[in-house]
């Protein structure tokens, strides 16, 4: 099998993955900031990061994942002069802002665990480490990469990147054009250099989230934040970092500046960035008109949308795209991943109650064994190439069609032999479950209108009353449904 290779933003290139100290492996993802309902967009970087996170646990690691949650420090247009989002929300709404962090991280939590992402190891606040962002900011003003000015404390880029520094390493800017580039008037007269930025802010008088520090009351800057908690829960040097492509410069490119200025060592071995969601081709935006929230798509209550799409299809859909390419949301598309979503499932029903039949009669085709093991190939060998899902996705429809064949009795179970057998039905369930994280969605529903009518149209055969039977057949039809009355214990599916 192939090994593990992902794509480094960092060499640009795709890299064999050799973690640290393996079996374990540190994996830091930057959370979100919790001053909104979380957007479609963000939930696709945290399910690239969930799919990683679940791949490297299938292939045996031990991951410690750290994802934190944004409370304090990133302003509104992400520079280092205006409100802090949290605190802007919290006049609005006339909050506390820790009733706007809760608020949101409840929505984030519940948004998440509707799409089925398992929870990161840790979850640490901006708030919650305010000591280790005055510690790190102490440190950087003894050597001399950073300076107090007017009650604020900034990175000296210029002088970083004269001691050995990159600054623009990781997004590939060249220092001379961002120089020439920049009219951000941010911090003017307090900055030496207009590109430094803030790691520790005065608060103005209604500012409302501030604490004490050696330079006065204030609030540490938005970058700090995922330097200290990263650092402090994986090492001075960890083994992956990751989030959506926006946050490539300048948060990351600042977060690996004050990381080395202040450990002396590049923070961080794989860095990874997931590209953007675009909605029938155009950015996703609030002012475009076509952004929707996930509570919008599960209830199709959103003028663009013309169904309601269920947590499952839409994640099925994401993963149809490998990460890195940009991902577009169109009816057209989400329709089709819902048809794909339950073939897969469909076979996951199926495979689930497929028992092996030993027969002696019945010799090993070797052409079978063949057809499998390469299906099962085919999914790892895109699951180890980047985190291709896409390519995973196609492997597993390969052997849906097997697995369609062994239940309709084309194939026998013991052409293939037991153990090639166990591996396609244990391979199959795992990648599906473990690895993408698809589940059949619960669905009480139709499990009870499925239930009684399969005893209704089993009567009607019984008494070979056809017009009754094929009426019945007419209602599942009617729930997207399919009678499966074959030899197995599969006796409904969804119609794909
Ligand atoms: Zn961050």
């Amino acid at each position: 099998m192939q090994p593990l290779k992902i794509y480094n933003t960092l060499s640009r290139e795709k890299e064999l993955f050799t973690p640290i100290n393996a079996p374990h492996v540190g994996m830091y993802v930057c959370g979100p900031t919790v001053y909104n309902y979380v957007h479609l967009g963000n939930v696709r970087t945290f399910l690239t990061f969930d799919i990683l996170n679940r791949y490297l646990t299938h292939i045996g690691y031990k991951v410690r994942y750290v994802r934190n949650i944004t409370d304090v420090g990133h302003l509104v247009g992400d520079g280092d002069e205006g409100e802090d989002k949290i605190g802007k929300m919290a006049k609005l709404e006339k909050l506390e802002p820790m009733e706007i962090v809760q608020r949101y991280t409840n929505d984030f939590h519940k948004v998440l665990e509707q799409f089925n992402l398992l929870p990161p190891s840790i979850e640490p606040s901006a708030t919650g480490h305010i000591v280790e962002q005055i510690e790190t900011t102490k440190s950087l003003i003894d050597k001399g990469l950073a300076y107090e000015s007017q009650g604020s404390v900034y990175f000296d880029i210029a002088r970083y990147n004269a001691e050995g520094g990159n600054y623009g390493k990781l997004s590939g800017r060249v220092l001379e054009d961002l120089l020439t580039e920049t009219r951000d008037l941010d911090g003017v007269g307090e900055k030496r250099n207009p590109l430094d930025f803030a790691l520790w802010k005065k608060a103005a008088p209604e500012h409302l989230m501030r604490w004490t520090s050696p330079w006065g009351d204030g609030f540490p800057g938005w970058h700090l934040e995922c330097t200290c908690m990263s650092t402090k829960y994986l090492g001075d040097t960890f083994d992956i970092h990751g989030g959506g492509m926006d946050l490539k410069f300048p948060h990351h490119e600042c977060e690996i500046a004050q990381a080395k200025g202040a450990n002396g060592v590049e923070p961080v071995r794989y860095w990874m960035h997931s590209n953007m969601l675009t909605v029938n081709g155009q950015k996703m935006s609030k002012s475009l008109g076509n952004s929707f929230l996930p509570a919008e798509l599960f209830a199709g209550s959103h003028p663009l949308l013309e169904q309601a799409y269920s947590p499952m299809t839409v994640r099925f859909f994401m993963l149809q795209s490998q990460y890195r390419s940009t991902l577009d949301f169109s009816n057209d598309a989400l329709k089709a991943a819902q048809k794909g979503y339950k073939r897969l499932i469909n076979g996951l029903r199926i495979v689930k109650n497929l028992e092996y039949i030993a027969d002696e009669s019945i010799a090993i085709d070797e052409k079978q064994v063949s057809e499998v093991e390469k299906g099962i190939q085919n999914c790892y060998d895109g699951l180890n190439d980047d985190l291709n899902t896409a390519v995973a996705i196609a492997g597993l429809f390969n052997l849906v069609k097997k697995i369609n064949q062994l239940y309709m009795g084309q194939v026998q179970t013991a052409q293939l032999g037991e153990s090639t057998f166990n591996l396609l039905k244990e391979s199959f369930v795992a990648i599906i479950e473990n690895v993408l994280g698809l589940v059949e969605e619960p669905n009480e529903n139709i499990e009870a209108f499925a239930k009684g009518m399969l005893s209704l149209y089993r009567e009607y055969k019984e008494a070979k009353q056809y017009d009754k039977v094929d009426e019945i057949r007419g209602y599942f039809k009617a729930n997207g449904l399919v009678i499966k009355d074959m030899k197995t214990k599969i006796d409904w599916a969804y119609e794909e």
